[in-house]
């Protein structure tokens, strides 16, 4: 008997977020759109990635973008044939849990602690040095598309500054890509997509953005997720991977919902302390909200623009209203930017005629 389940997929090649049912053929699974399907993929081939928004994500071995959302409960059929939820990491994934617990005990005592202890808690132990080498080698220039213009660098370095009272410590860059996201990469480095200054209208829209990407750099988050991606071995040995993929790893990295709560958190308290007023980015999350959902592309691309900030984020509208009710009664607020600085900003990777454009990452 065929078996339907509902489900969102990324292909891997596109950043459109598909819906699609599961089909269960024995071992293998399709996909199915519409007007068609992917696959056949074996269901040995899924890997557990983490939850992400009430879904269980799977990616599939071998293809780094490749993603499999499984909304709420999953049925008893389904549970059968997925992998194992990994709690441990792939180091005692490869050998089972038993003969690593022996070659553990071999080790010595502080190595134990390394190896077992949850990204959560080692993230935070990785000097802050290492990981930056490690942003430099994974992140480079992201391609050529980081964008350049004196004016619009020089607003968006003041928006950070006011944020982030040790604002030299990040590099945060504009990217020249047509998609709305926003992420937090190893290094302290923020990476904010014209897409996203595309959709807002003013700087204090983007404030509470940029504030809640930086808190994941501050909450060491980005470790914990390159740790989970890539296992001990890239802080411990150095990095020789294809940096291509493992930038689109990255960038396909999602975080617990706790660490997201952290980083509204952080921002809502950077903007607080910064005197800019939290309604901007209310408004932004209210714009976004009714988007949400709208995972279906539009001839403009629309969806596609929409698709990877919300689907990596808690939901819009709970943001809205958490934002919203941050602000004070009576309290001045001082507009992050001047409308001339938040037009340099805006307009930044137009004026940059050398910039390059576009998604698919292709740098060594
Ligand atoms: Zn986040």
């Amino acid at each position: 008997m065929t078996q339907f389940f509902s489900a969102w997929h990324f292909d891997g090649k596109t950043a459109v977020r598909r819906k699609v049912d599961v089909e269960v053929v024995g071992a293998s699974f399709l996909l199915v759109e519409t007007e068609r399907r992917h696959g056949p993929f074996g269901f040995a081939e899924l890997r557990y990635v983490g939850e992400q928004g009430g879904a269980d994500v799977y990616r599939l071995d071998g293809d780094d973008g490749w993603r499999l959302g499984l909304n709420g409960p999953v049925p008893d059929e389904l549970v059968q044939k997925l992998p194992a939820k990994r709690k441990y990491g792939g180091f005692i994934d490869r050998i089972g849990l038993g003969p690593a617990s022996i070659a553990l005990a071999l080790a010595s005592v502080a190595a134990v602690a390394v190896v077992v202890m949850s990204p959560q808690w080692l993230a935070p132990l990785v000097p802050v040095g290492v990981e930056k080498k490690l942003g430099d080698a994974l992140v480079g220039d992201f391609g050529g598309r980081f964008c350049d213009a004196p004016k619009g660098r020089a607003a968006l370095a003041k928006l950070t500054k006011s944020l982030d009272p040790k604002a030299d410590e990040l590099q945060v860059e504009v990217a020249n890509i047509d998609m709305l996201n926003a992420v937090a990469l190893p290094g302290g480095k923020v990476v904010l997509f014209q897409g996203l200054l595309d959709q807002a209208k003013s700087a204090d829209e983007v404030a509470g953005v940029l504030a809640h990407e930086i808190g994941h750099v501050r909450e060491r988050h980005v470790m914990q997720g390159l740790l989970r991606q890539m296992g001990l071995a890239v802080v411990l040995g150095g990095f020789d991977g294809n940096g291509g993929a493992t930038l689109n790893n990255l960038l396909s990295t999602t975080y617990t919902r706790e660490s997201e709560k952290e980083a509204d958190d952080h921002s809502i308290k950077a903007m607080a302390k910064a005197s800019i007023s939290p309604q901007g980015t209310s408004d932004f999350f209210e714009r976004l909200a009714r988007m949400d959902g709208s995972d279906r592309m539009d001839k403009n691309g629309q969806g596609r623009a929409l698709a990877n900030y919300t689907s990596s984020h808690p939901l819009s509208d709970d943001r809205k209203n958490l934002f919203r009710k941050s602000r004070v009664k009576g309290k001045t607020y001082q507009p992050s930017l001047t409308y001339d600085e938040w037009t340099e900003l805006k307009t930044m990777c137009a004026q940059d005629r050398d910039v390059k454009s576009g998604w698919g990452f292709d740098i060594g």
